[in-house]
């Protein structure tokens, strides 16, 4: 067994190998907006590393929701939720999540990975039995492991495995299925329509995760349900306000007793302080803004097509993304390494995908497109993706 200082140490020698070989690209200081462009470090890139998918974290609109709440009601509330910090924002903003999300109600919480955690935590216990997808989320893992149910993976997207762990498992009282509907690091979708089947065959709970695939799947980016045009067949709807929606915070929506429930049970929302007045304002700002600039839904589509579609052309592996999230496929670590410096180099801001954050020899890198992305972004994007290829030896 390594010793705690000794793995913190072997750590720090690694982290300065990787800087002094500039291979290191993390938490590097951006001034300004997230747009479609940004400035990092004093030189413009392209943005291809955020999640505000539409392009709306510098909306005006938004923006100015923000700066009037805190005009109203301060910077904080003061409180938690229960006792001194509800405002009537929050009880607005989980009104109009409830009505985007077309069910009776939403509960918030500070973060997604609380909203996860906290939730999955308090809807079952040492008895139940949890089936998820080998490719979800880290919060929905620590959500399972803090609830103490028993919990099962399928392979990705696997109908006939999932089928396969629910038949073994079917005397458990409560079965729960949660999933991402957005693989977060492959960008796929997931199978919801046999996901349904198989829980009705089973008598269990579908919980999907939408943290990105709000405002980006279905029609006028309402999500999963909308995307295979099968409304109520999610049972509880997980969500973040930190990735399409330009805020932070997490949610669930659902049925009305789910709900209070969850509002006077799950510890993460009991016992810890509401989101500030500013967060909650821009939040409900950008549910209006995608209700009413349902053409960024299209240009996004249209983005991704391109983006996706000429990185095919020219050799690249994007797995089997559907999504705003592209990723480029390289395996090797220093190769996928190579590629990331040249294309920074050359002007895009995008992150390395690497082992641990995903299974052995997958390393990637991880795109986002935006509906702000200009049709000259896309191809000059794509013309640097051409040139790194080829340094680097794909095809
Ligand atoms: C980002 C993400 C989360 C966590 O959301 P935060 O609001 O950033 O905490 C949860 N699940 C998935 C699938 C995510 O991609």
């Amino acid at each position: 067994m390594i010793e705690r200082s000794e793995k913190i140490k072997l750590f720090s020698q690694r982290l300065k190998n990787a800087k002094k070989a500039n291979r290191y690209f993390y938490m590097r200081e951006i001034q300004g907006p997230s747009r479609a462009k940004v400035i990092v470090e004093g030189k413009e890139y392209i943005n291809f590393a955020s999640y505000s998918y539409l392009g709306i974290s510098d909306h005006p609109d938004i923006m100015q929701a923000a700066k009037n709440a805190i005009d109203k009601y301060g910077s904080a509330t003061g409180g938690v939720r229960l006792l001194a910090g509800t405002t009537t924002l929050h009880k607005k903003l989980e009104e109009k999540l409830a009505e985007f999300k077309k069910v009776e109600a939403a509960i918030t919480y500070s973060s997604g990975y609380v909203a996860n955690l906290s939730s999955i935590s308090s809807l079952t216990s040492t008895k139940d039995i949890i089936v998820m997808d080998k490719l979800d989320h880290a919060s929905i893992i620590d959500g399972c492991m803090l609830s103490g149910a028993h919990f099962r993976t399928y392979k990705h997207n696997n109908m006939k495995h999932l089928e396969k762990i629910l038949e073994k498992n079917k005397d458990y009282n409560i079965k729960l299925i949660i999933v991402d509907a957005v693989f977060s690091m492959d960008g796929d979708i997931a199978d919801l329509p046999n996901i349904r089947k198989l829980a009705d065959k089973y008598g269990a709970d579908v919980m999907i995760d939408e943290a990105h695939a709000l405002g980006v799947l279905g029609e006028t980016g309402r999500g999963i349900e909308e995307h295979f045009n099968i409304d109520g067949s999610v049972d509880i709807k997980m969500g973040t306000l930190s990735k399409t929606i330009p805020s932070v915070g997490g949610y669930i929506a659902g049925n009305k007793d789910l709900i209070n429930y969850l509002k006077h049970i799950s510890r993460g929302f009991v016992f810890s302080a509401s989101l500030p007045p500013s967060s909650v304002a821009a939040a409900l700002a950008a549910l209006n803004v995608m209700e009413k600039e349902t053409w960024r839904y299209e240009k996004l589509r249209e983005n991704t097509r391109l983006f996706n579609q000429g990185l095919i052309e020219m050799g690249y592996n994007t797995m089997n993304s559907e999504t705003a999230v592209v990723p480029i496929l390289i395996g090797d670590e220093e190769r996928t390494l190579e590629l990331a410096r040249f294309v920074n180099d050359n002007g895009i801001y995008v992150c390395p995908i690497l082992y641990p954050a995903i299974p052995k020899n997958t390393n990637r890198i991880r795109n986002h497109v935006m509906a702000t992305h200009s049709i000259k972004d896309i191809n000059k994007a794509l013309d640097i993706y051409y040139k790194g290829g080829k340094k680097i030896g794909i095809k």
